[in-house]
């Protein structure tokens, strides 16, 4: 199964976040094989990461194997290893990456899901991201068992106001409702204990990106200190930066991005790293097909959070239905693109 073409878009998509999400954001991948299939995989990026794909990934792969996945990502981790490594290179790579496993699928006739594992769920349950204390209070959970609130401080906040609006929400949803938090890389080791500190007693699931990525001196203070479990890795990218977190055991959740880390190559190899030491693995936006096929075939604690309601130009992509979300019956991903990519 000969690579024919590939081609990097980055799809008009107005509702998208005014921030870097956009200009450096999602990028749709496809490829083309010389016995008629197409793989479809969605990245990260934006242009630079379509410069990526084609100047250098994609006249290097045109021509090769498409079923050997795992030896086109070691190649393609080497041709940008001088300027890769993580970020941009890592999620241009990510996007070709799933659209290679789609083709794998779509070769095999079978969903995604199937090729990953004998054993399927086919319904998982799901988590909302992204509403604000006002709403979940007001309109309730809408069928969700567990959600996430920010927990970074905005303009003038305190350490009280953000415990505060915690403490509301789990006061108007009861303790039934599991609560998470995140904090997007905001705070200071000494501001994420004292937060964690006014939330004793409100049963909060994890304590997401309290740090800056990098800051692996700060998680491993937080893993000694502070008494709600660290969840983070979103903005982590490989297998084996993933399991310098799990061995060291700076965060108790790791949350890969599967358009960002490397693609479902590495989704897989962190799941199997998860098993290997002990850490729960629940992907970023793992309500998107391009994670939710390995959430179904590999997670023993399946929680998928929701994703990218923008991103139209995917089409058939499963919804959140009452707090859970079902596979659909496609093969490969079971996704289209508007105008087979050309949009
Ligand atoms: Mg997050």
């Amino acid at each position: 199964m000969k690579i024919e073409d590939i081609r990097a878009f980055q799809p008009a998509t107005p509702g998208s976040p005014k921030d870097w999400r956009t200009s450096l954001g999602q990028m749709l991948v496809t490829i083309d094989t010389e016995d008629g299939l197409t793989g479809y995989g969605v990245g990260g990026g934006g242009q630079a990461a379509m410069h990526v794909i084609e100047t250098v990934v994609g006249p290097a792969l045109t021509g090769q194997d498409a079923t050997d996945v795992e030896g086109l990502w070691d190649a393609m981790y080497s041709m940008t290893l001088a300027y890769g490594r993580k970020g941009l290179a890592i999620m241009a790579i990510s996007g070709v990456d799933l659209a290679l496993w789609d083709l794998r699928a779509k070769r095999a006739n079978l969903p995604l899901a199937h090729v990953l594992g004998d054993h399927v769920r086919g319904t998982v349950p799901a988590y909302r991201t992204g509403r604000s204390p006002e709403a979940w209070i007001n309109e309730g959970t809408e069928g969700f068992a567990a959600l996430k609130l920010s927990l970074a401080m905005s303009g003038n906040e305190s350490v009280g106001d953000v415990v505060k609006r915690v403490r509301r929400v789990r006061e108007a949803l009861g303790p039934d409702v599991q609560l998470m938090g995140d904090a997007f890389m905001s705070l200071d080791v000494e501001t994420t204990l004292r937060i964690a500190d006014g939330l004793c007693g409100v049963d909060l699931g994890w304590f997401e990106e309290p740090l800056p990525a990098d800051d692996l001196t700060g998680y491993a203070r937080l893993r000694d200190e502070c008494p709600i479990p660290i969840a983070g890795g979103e903005h982590e990218y490989t297998a084996k930066a993933f399991e310098t977190l799990m061995a060291d055991r700076l965060h108790s959740i790791v949350q890969p991005d599967v358009c960002w880390c490397g693609g479902l190559t590495e989704l897989v190899k962190i799941y199997r790293l998860g098993k290997q030491y002990g850490t729960r693995v629940c992907p970023h936006r793992g309500s998107e097909v391009w994670s939710l096929h390995a959430i179904c075939a590999l997670d023993p604690d399946p929680l998928a959070e929701s994703g990218r309601e923008w991103m139209t130009w995917v089409k058939d992509q499963p919804k959140i239905v009452d707090g859970e979300i079902s596979l659909g019956p496609g093969v490969g991903f079971g996704v289209r693109v508007d105008s087979d990519g050309d949009v």
